[in-house]
């Protein structure tokens, strides 16, 4: 990064549209200059806009030159500081949207005293001028990243301030904290307790509780956002991969009907009803023998473990009951969470024109039937799928995703230990302030109350440019 983002002053311009062509792009201009940039570079067709009084929030239609020369017909809106993204006066030009037009007019607006903007610089400045706190920067960075229905509103309610709301909570606690030990700090000579001891236990035990709440939703939070473990369990040649298969190729037609979708990796994840879920490469999914019988049992356990909801596979035609309740007992015997959602899937249903009586002693089981080979039914495992997670209880609550945020809230839970001991050990007073303005300084962290340049750098620099 050749600049630092702390210098706001410029006036910054970007192409905040896509990269490549377009119907319609957009450049995006903001800072003190803006509006000056924009009278030199703009004549709005109707005569009244041009009179240097910018018209703020109206789409404005007027032509674009360069020396002389018509670039292009275009639509600028502009907000005025401080009701803008940025906080900024800020200027958007809708152009059409060859990449020569987009080229020229920002070698225009740089020409005119602008220079072209860092990655996340517009975000960057709204953090600067107080409209959103470092965690809801982050969330817009997310929220552009999302790509499943629960990434995207994980994303949208960390933006609209929910666990920024929550943080500063806890700061707020923690301040009165602060502030009944320093006033004990202040009268120590006449040795009073203005907390009451007990109530700043309850306190601390309460914050804790909260801190803690936030940190176990971590995994939750990275298993919405990476997609929710499967795994596909069963013997050799019960048709695990073909099934894998069939799921993932009626995932990729779904996806290229829609126009302008298209995916470069498909992986292993695949999207039902906007919630990612990731399919655990247990041995089985791959084509080799290994499995629960053949491969290091401890390994396919590992992995059935890593899942949230194992699919145990057989083959109608090759099982009895007793040896798939014997699987199960046993699958259920070596996971940690026995409880764990475990969905049965009878494959090859189609071999029962052959030999239909094979099938009967089953049907009594709580079991998907399909074919994997002929891709029938696959549709009733993705319903199942959706049953066990139930997406609004996973996105009702607080979730921390950001593995940032989740080690301020470590190391704020360390220094909440360390008030909790020091007041058991009767450590005096003035200690014990130390360590609440280490919780502070940890939990400010997270809303950017607390911040460096070095983390302002590596937060905004995963944005794009433009944003
Ligand atoms: P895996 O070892 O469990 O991964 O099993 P595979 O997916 O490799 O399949 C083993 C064999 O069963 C292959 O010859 C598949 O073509 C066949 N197979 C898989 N699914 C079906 C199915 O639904 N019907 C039939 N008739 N054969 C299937």
């Amino acid at each position: 990064m050749t600049q630092s983002y702390l210098s706001s002053n410029d006036t910054i311009c970007a192409i905040s549209s896509a990269n490549g062509t377009g119907a319609i792009a957009l450049v995006r201009l903001t800072g003190q200059k803006a509006i000056e940039i924009l009278n030199r570079i703009f004549v709005p067709s109707r005569r009244e806009t041009s009179t240097g009084d910018f018209q703020f929030n109206k789409a404005i239609f007027g032509k674009i030159f360069i020396d002389g020369e018509l670039l292009d017909e275009v639509i600028v809106t502009a907000f005025q500081n401080p009701y803008s993204y940025s906080g900024q006066d800020l200027v958007e030009i809708s152009c059409h949207g060859s990449i020569y037009i987009q080229q020229q007019l920002i070698e225009l607006l740089i020409s005119n005293g602008a220079r072209l903007a860092q990655p996340g610089e517009f975000t960057f400045r709204a953090f600067m001028n107080g409209k959103m706190d470092l965690s809801q920067a982050e969330a817009v960075a997310d929220l552009i990243a999302s790509n499943s229905e629960t990434s995207h509103k994980m994303a949208l309610k960390q933006m609209k301030g929910g666990f920024s709301g929550k943080i500063s909570e806890l700061r707020a606690r923690l301040v009165h904290f602060a502030s009944m030990i320093e006033l004990e700090l202040d009268f120590s000579e006449e040795d009073v307790e203005f907390a009451n001891r007990e109530d700043l236990k309850n306190l601390l035990t309460n914050i804790n509780t909260e801190i803690n709440k936030l940190r176990s939703s971590f995994s939750l939070g990275n298993v919405m956002k990476q997609g929710i473990p499967v795994a596909i369990a069963g013997k050799p040649n019960v048709g695990k991969s073909t099934l894998l298969n069939a799921i993932l190729s009626e995932e990729r037609a779904l996806v290229s009907e829609i126009p302008g979708t298209t995916r470069d990796a498909i992986e292993d994840t695949i999207n039902i009803n906007g919630i990612n879920f990731r399919f655990i490469d247990t041995a089985g999914l791959r084509h080799t023998n290994d499995t629960i019988e053949s491969m290091g049992i401890e390994r396919t356990y590992e992995k059935l473990n890593q899942a949230w909801i194992v699919l145990y596979v057989f083959d109608i035609t090759d099982i009895t009951v007793d040896e798939i309740e014997d699987a199960l007992t046993e699958i259920r015997n070596q996971l940690d969470d026995p409880s764990k959602t475990i969905i049965l899937i009878g494959n090859k249903t189609d071999m029962l024109t052959e030999s239909p009586h094979v099938f009967k002693h089953l049907v009594d089981l709580e079991a998907i039937f399909i074919s994997a080979k002929r891709d029938e039914n696959i549709n009733l495992i993705a319903e199942r799928l959706l049953d066990a997670v139930q997406l609004n209880q996973l996105t009702d609550q607080t979730i921390v995703y950001n593995m940032r945020h989740f080690e301020a809230l470590n190391q704020a839970s360390v220094s909440i230990g360390d008030i909790t001991a020091g007041f058991e050990q009767g450590i005096p007073s003035d200690l014990i302030a130390i360590d609440i303005k280490q919780a502070l300084h940890h939990l400010g962290t997270i809303t950017g109350e607390i911040t460096n340049e070095e983390i302002l750098n590596s937060i905004f620099g995963r944005f794009c440019i433009g944003k």
